[in-house]
Parts: structure tokens; C-alpha cells; sequence
């Protein structure tokens, strides 16, 4: 997709620090960090919105969540962490290729 930011990375067109990658998503950290640690898990196939999921991007969707489940303590995650799908402008979703925000390593307010 042209000009989208998070392709972009994907492709090795724009620098970003990789945490890991395989065959379908890649996990970078965030640019602008909203927590200690703030690491974003993109797949690498484009599309936006969940609204845009089939069955092969539902089941994708459930293996980022997996990989990311496995892969916390690798992370520095190992004392719990929050996941973050901004979906629409209301929500502020500034970047238009689906990614899980994923954010800790230090205790998050929630109330
Ligand atoms: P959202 O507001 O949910 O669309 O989140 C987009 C996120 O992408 C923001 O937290 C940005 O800081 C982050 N971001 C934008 N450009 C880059 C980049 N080049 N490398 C890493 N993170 C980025
Ligand atoms: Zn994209």
C-alpha cells in the first residue's frame, strides 16, 4: 500500500527497531513511547480496520495475539502488560494498517 508508514517498515524501506519478525508480522517499538516499554505487533499484510477481517485475517489476529502471549517475557513484559487496537479516528488511529499497540514495563493506571 502506498505510502502507509507501517508498509513502509515492513518492506526495510524506513528504519525501525525490530523486536521480531516471521513470515506474517514483524513487532517494533513505538516511536513515540506512551509507557516504558511500547512496542507495536503489525501484520504484514495491509488492511485497517477489524471491519475488514475474513476468516484468514480473524485467524491471523489469533496468532499476533499468541505470538505476543509467548513472546512477553522475551519482551520484558514478564510483570504484565496492556494491548491497545485503535480503531477509527474517534479512537485517534493515526496510522491506517492494523497494529496492536502493546505496552508496559511499568504499572499501568487503568482507574
Ligand atoms: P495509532 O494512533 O493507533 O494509529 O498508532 C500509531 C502509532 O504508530 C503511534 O503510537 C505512533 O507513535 C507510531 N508510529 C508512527 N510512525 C512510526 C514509525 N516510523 N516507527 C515507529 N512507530 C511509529
Ligand atoms: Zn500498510
Amino acid at each position: 500500500m502506498e505510502n502507509c508508514v507501517f508498509c513502509k517498515i515492513v518492506a526495510g524501506e524506513i528504519p525501525s527497531s525490530k523486536r521480531y519478525e516471521d513470515e506474517e508480522l514483524v513487532i517494533f517499538e513505538d516511536i513515540a513511547p506512551k509507557a516504558k516499554i511500547h512496542l507495536l505487533c503489525v501484520p504484514k499484510e495491509h488492511f485497517a480496520l477489524l471491519s475488514e477481517a475474513d476468516d484468514a485475517r480473524a485467524a491471523l489476529l489469533g496468532r499476533m495475539l499468541k505470538k505476543i502471549g509467548t513472546l512477553a517475557p522475551s519482551l520484558g513484559l514478564a510483570g504484565g502488560y496492556r494491548l491497545v487496537v485503535n480503531q477509527g479516528e474517534a479512537a485517534g488511529q493515526t496510522v491506517h494498517h492494523l497494529h496492536i499497540h502493546i505496552l508496559g514495563g511499568e504499572p499501568l493506571p487503568w482507574e
